[in-house]
């Protein structure tokens, strides 16, 4: 019965989808430490974050343990600041990350975002993790029934991601294991458009964990592939079963960056250092969220083309654009919905530099009446932003409240045929 237990088997797959022109996940398949990242910003910064994210825990020394891989998510959130303060084109950049690891014979799940983790055992799948998103917490404090967060047009909004903020706050899960179980994490590309007890359905027709990780990233192209999708599965064993989890580990034992991945079986997806080479060009275009930019266009800075009176000019353009680049404000859209905008608006000097950045589909009259200064409360840095557009999401976004039963974790497997019905695509 005590038998140790360990991660003896991993398989990992990772897809752009059909919409995406690239992938923005990022995963860690290894025997005792799996991870997805979840990137958002313009251009390739998502990317750039996923990865910094996934790196910071590669880096660990084997076997981590999850306070280690905690203060690796901290100190990746650092880093993400840092890069996006320095370069205008990452500012705003974020990413989500979930990571699990076997610690003193239980799982650890440490998480940020709304990339999950879940527990399959005995032929029933549960949600270990809490999306830290605008409607998961609505769900938690029973204002919305988990089924119409399931296709809620806010589903995508999250609340926690690693580069908002200058400190994160990360949770952590910890999970008795037993042989047999197979822990799944997955970026929303799957946990937004295939409802659980249609995951729950492919795990149970799975015949290896391959196969698992084939079907639910075909069933999330199935349902529209609107997001880039990872799934990374982990089977639970004997200890003595797995193959050689240590010789895996010895390989980043030197330095901290170490950690030599190459043969680590990620399908049709990237991760390390050579995804950085494989970084492809043009905007994401993924569904929005309150820390994505959409159609970010920043004001071109004009380079002087003589030099003298024109530099004061060119110099307090740069400093313009500069304070852009970081500032963000609440406006209403031509639409009447209230918008985070992103760069100055000074249209008072004919100026209006600003560029819509995330519609929160919020009506401006409804905001205005119900949440009086939030639209003209001037200029803020992104966190702020992203702050007061969730509380106006949270506040007037949810079209009717109801009283509903406590949620319900516990699925059983659907059938795995017939196309998904639920709305996918609805934010994309
Ligand atoms: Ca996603």
């Amino acid at each position: 019965m005590s038998r140790p237990l360990a991660l003896v088997e991993v398989a990992g797959l990772s897809d752009t989808g059909r919409v995406r022109s690239h992938n923005e996940d990022r995963s860690l398949v290894e025997p005792s430490l799996i991870a997805v990242a979840d990137g958002m910003g313009g251009a390739q910064a998502g990317e750039v974050a996923a990865e910094m994210a996934v790196t910071a825990i590669a880096g660990l020394r084997r076997p981590a343990s999850a306070a280690q891989v905690r203060d690796a998510v901290v100190r990746a959130n650092a880093d993400i600041r840092r890069m996006a303060e320095q370069d205008p084109d990452k500012a705003g950049m974020g990413t989500t990350v979930t990571a699990a690891v076997l610690d003193d014979g239980r799982l650890a799940v440490v998480h940020v975002g709304d990339s999950r983790a879940y527990l399959w055992r005995g032929r029933q799948l549960r949600q270990i993790t809490e999306d830290h998103s605008v409607v998961a917490e609505m769900v938690r404090r029973g204002s919305l029934a988990p089924e119409e967060a399931e296709a809620h047009p806010h589903r995508n909004v999250i609340t926690r991601a690693l580069g908002a903020e200058a400190s994160v706050k990360v949770d952590e899960v910890s999970e008795e294991l037993r042989e047999g179980d197979v822990v799944l994490v997955c970026s929303d590309g799957l946990s937004s458009y295939v409802p659980d007890g249609r995951i729950a359905g492919e795990l149970v027709e799975a015949r290896s964990l391959e196969d698992a990780a084939r079907r639910l990233v075909g069933a999330a192209n199935a349902a529209g592939g609107a997001d880039n999708v990872t799934v990374v599965l982990a089977r639970v064993g004997p200890a003595d079963e797995a193959p050689s989890a240590e010789a895996a580990g010895a390989a980043g034992a030197p330095g901290e960056e170490g950690a030599d991945t190459a043969e680590i079986p990620v399908l049709g997806g990237t991760r390390g250092r050579a995804a950085q080479a494989a970084a492809a060009e043009g905007p994401s275009g993924r569904a929005p969220r309150v820390l994505e930019p959409v159609g970010r266009r920043r004001p071109r800075r004009r380079r002087p083309i003589v030099i003298g009176a024109l530099v004061a000019l060119v110099v307090a353009a740069g400093a313009l654009a500069w304070v852009g680049s970081r500032t963000y404000s609440l406006a209403e859209t031509p639409g009447g919905t209230v918008a985070v905008e992103h760069g100055l608006p000074l249209s008072a000097l004919g100026l209006d530099l600003a560029q819509p950045w995330q519609d929160t589909g919020v009506p401006a009259d409804v905001a205005r009446e119900g949440s009086p200064g939030a639209l003209d409360s001037g200029w803020h840095g992104l966190g702020e932003a992203v702050q007061i557009a969730a509380a106006l999401v949270w506040r007037h976004g949810v079209p009717e409240l109801r009283p509903l039963e406590p949620p319900g974790t516990v699925l059983e497997p659907e059938a795995p045929e017939g196309p998904a019905d639920d709305g996918a695509g609805a934010t994309g």
